[in-house]
């Protein structure tokens, strides 16, 4: 049963590279409740971790998220009543609950060195001690006392102080009731002044409103610190949702060095549409609408969106199931809709293979479009005939790339060619010429009437050739409405070149 509070709910990916495909998957299903409840999604970026952080990774957390039309209610660039949305920007925030904690005496300092904290767990390891962690040696003791002891460092950091009662299970939504390893002291309040993303998540999910906590499984021995923190700061503590993780087809997780689908951005450097990411992300973990209903729009997700649907063995992240919706929503878009993702597809990634007679003579600038416009209307008349067969944007380009520059024909194909070349030509060029219309069905069928019905070719035989002049090789787009694409003159010049 859902719940009909409106619920606030909110995805928090850290600035530290590229953004993880697992960013769009958390958001998807964290929206998918905050609009099924009639609630709020909220972007939060996750920056207090200084060494990791990453110029730019920021702005494409929020371009990728965007073209998948995961849009957020409240972040750092759309503002929101609980902001500023940036953990950088709250550092003040956090301080006064690190005092409260050290007070009440749930949290406090530590002098260690990261050398003393090293050796003392090659220690830990070396002795096989059953308890491992932090071992308090500064628990208890002023900085007077602790600076007499080897290992110590200024400035100090804040641990929380975990105690032996520790409430270590935890009721999930996906996964019922789960338990969580012991956690150790864990560092809070970091020497440079920023908290640990443990204290922060917590103070922010607070002050934000989140209801519910929705991240990925890895997060899961993570919670119980999380659960104490809301029980010593006096609040109560949201529900916990822990999605399971994406995995490879090896069944490992998935991770930018393995898999470059791991990388957002990699999908729109292949030439993915965005709706069909979102549509594969949905059926990761999750059962389609029905059976035989993989395809399905962001609002039905909404509208039957429910946890207990989840499931929480590792979904494997099957790249042959997201071609196939690609495919399928390539086909779906009206043709000048598909010609808008094609051309900018080329615009943005493959300038460089644009044919010479295609490019703009000196784009002034690199953002200037190269296509020239001529070889934009011709991409546009040809993208029905190349849109049945097409899987990925990447893939249009060479498709078409005979109609927009000279070809190069290919000597294997002309190798396989049957038919007495030069005659073919020959009466090819004939019917063209006479053509009163230049268009797909007239050449087709000026065509049969002459080489199939008079000189008895088999068709096989006979457009074989004039497909290698025109395109260069033996499979191509549909060779009549490409003929008619390139116009007369351009036609019989291949049909001559080749002859
Ligand atoms: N900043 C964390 C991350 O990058 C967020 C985890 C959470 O959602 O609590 O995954």
């Amino acid at each position: 049963m859902n719940s009909i509070t409106p619920a606030r709910l909110r995805v928090a990916p850290s600035p530290t590279g590229d953004p993880h495909v697992g960013t769009a998957y958390m958001s998807l299903f964290n929206l998918a409740y905050a609009r099924k409840t009639g609630g709020a999604f909220i972007l939060r970026i996750e920056d207090t971790d200084q060494a990791r952080y990453v110029a730019g990774s920021e702005a494409q957390i929020f371009s990728t998220l965007s073209w998948l039309g995961l849009d957020w209610d409240e972040g750092p660039d759309v503002g929101g009543p609980f902001g500023p949305y940036r953990q950088s920007e709250r550092l003040d925030t956090y301080k006064p609950f690190v005092d409260q904690l050290i007070e009440e005496g749930h949290a406090y300092y530590c002098w260690c060195t990261p050398e003393r904290l090293k050796a003392m767990r090659a220690e830990q390891e070396a002795s096989k001690q059953s308890v491992t962690g932090y071992d308090r040696l500064c628990y208890g003791k002023t900085r007077e006392e602790r600076a007499k002891l080897p290992g110590f460092s200024e400035t100090p950091v804040v641990r929380m102080l975990v105690p032996d009662d520790v409430e270590l299970s935890f009721t999930d939504l996906i996964r019922g009731e789960v338990r969580a390893p012991r956690p150790d002291d864990q560092v809070i309040l970091k020497a440079d002044g920023f908290p640990t993303y443990h204290l922060a998540v917590v103070v922010d999910d607070h002050l934000m409103g989140i209801t519910h906590v929705v991240r990925g499984e890895e997060w899961i021995s993570s919670t119980p610190k999380h659960i104490l923190l809301y029980r010593w700061l006096g609040w109560e503590a949201p529900s916990w949702c822990h999605m399971p993780l994406l995995r490879n087809p090896d069944h490992s997780k998935i991770s930018k060095r393995k898999n470059p689908a791991a990388r957002l951005l990699w999908f729109q450097e292949e030439g993915y549409l965005p709706q069909a990411l979102r549509n594969f992300l949905q059926l990761m973990g999750y059962p389609p609408a029905s059976d035989d209903e993989e395809v399905s729009s962001l609002d039905d997700f909404v509208a039957n969106f429910d946890w207990a649907k989840v499931n929480t063995v590792g979904p494997v992240f099957d790249i042959k199931k997201l071609d196939w919706l690609n495919g399928w929503y390539i086909r779906s878009l009206p043709s000048d809709e598909l010609a808008d993702r094609i051309l900018d597809y080329i615009e943005t990634y493959q300038r460089d293979d644009v044919p010479s007679a295609a490019r703009s003579t000196s784009p002034a600038v690199s953002q200037d479009p190269i296509l020239t416009p001529q070889a934009r209307d011709i991409i546009r008349a040809a993208t029905p005939l190349i849109a049945p067969r097409l899987t990925l944007l990447k893939e249009a380009l060479p498709k078409l790339d005979f109609l927009l520059g000279d070809v190069e024909v290919d000597a294997q194909a002309r190798a396989k060619v049957e038919a007495d070349i030069p005659a073919v030509m020959e009466a090819t060029v004939a019917v063209l010429e006479a053509l009163e219309d230049f268009t797909a069905q007239t050449i087709h069928e000026g065509l049969e009437a002459r080489l199939v019905e008079e000189l008895g070719l088999k068709k096989k035989t006979a457009f074989a050739p004039i497909r290698v002049a025109i395109t260069g090789v033996l499979v191509s787009p549909p060779l009549f409405e490409s003929m008619e694409i390139l116009g007369r003159e351009e036609c019989l010049r291949r049909l001559r070149a080749l002859a």
